[in-house]
């Protein structure tokens, strides 16, 4: 049996999430927006979140795979999925579920870089900085949280949980089963 316990409520990832919305819209008034998802994680947040950002803006998705074992990432980033519009000259605003040790991050920012886009900004839902393995600070932060394993809001374990309306702590169950 799987163990979960609330850690961000519906109501509170939702207020949040409009705020982020808010906060952007501000800082890039008057600008077209080339929003980027980082999938599979950040399909729930960035639907919530474009739709909280009154600035035109265009979606594109990238999905990265980091090699090395799948709980601990090792910096070097395989791109899946490439975006499918040019960056260049635009405003890019990376959304992202969480950031964990920032290597992904740091490698898909300096891959990002390369394509000469106006400015790059990142947003992500949640942040665990007691994990950082490199300097890396998103632009706009959901929820700073202390180093737990969550899922649900877009964050899955083994593919599952990503439907949950919240964001819990996965608590490893005591017989080493995942069934429900
Ligand atoms: P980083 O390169 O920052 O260590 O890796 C970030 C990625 O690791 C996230 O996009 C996410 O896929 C995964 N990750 C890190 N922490 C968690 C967590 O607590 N729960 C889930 N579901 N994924 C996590």
């Amino acid at each position: 049996m799987s163990e979960f316990e609330v850690l961000l409520s519906e109501e509170q990832v939702q207020a949040r999430v409009r705020e982020l919305g808010e906060a952007i819209s501000r800082d890039l008034a008057g600008e077209q927006v080339l929003v980027i998802g980082i999938l599979k994680g950040a399909f729930i947040f960035m639907a919530d979140l474009v739709r909280a950002m009154s600035v035109p803006l265009t979606v594109d998705f990238m999905s990265l795979s980091s090699y090395g074992s799948s709980t601990e990432s090792s910096g070097e980033v395989r791109i899946v999925k490439d975006l499918e519009q040019a960056v260049d000259g635009k405003h890019v605003l990376v959304v992202e579920d969480i950031i964990d040790t920032g290597l992904t991050l740091k490698y898909l920012s300096e891959i990002l870089r390369r394509r000469n886009p106006r400015s790059v900004r990142i947003c992500a839902l949640l942040d665990k900085p007691s994990r950082r393995k490199t300097e890396m600070a998103a632009d706009y932060v959901g929820f700073v949280i202390p180093d737990h394993f969550v899922v649900g809001y877009g964050l899955d374990f083994d593919q599952r949980y990503r439907n949950f309306r919240d964001v819990r702590i996965l608590k490893p169950s005591g017989d080493g089963g995942q069934e429900e």
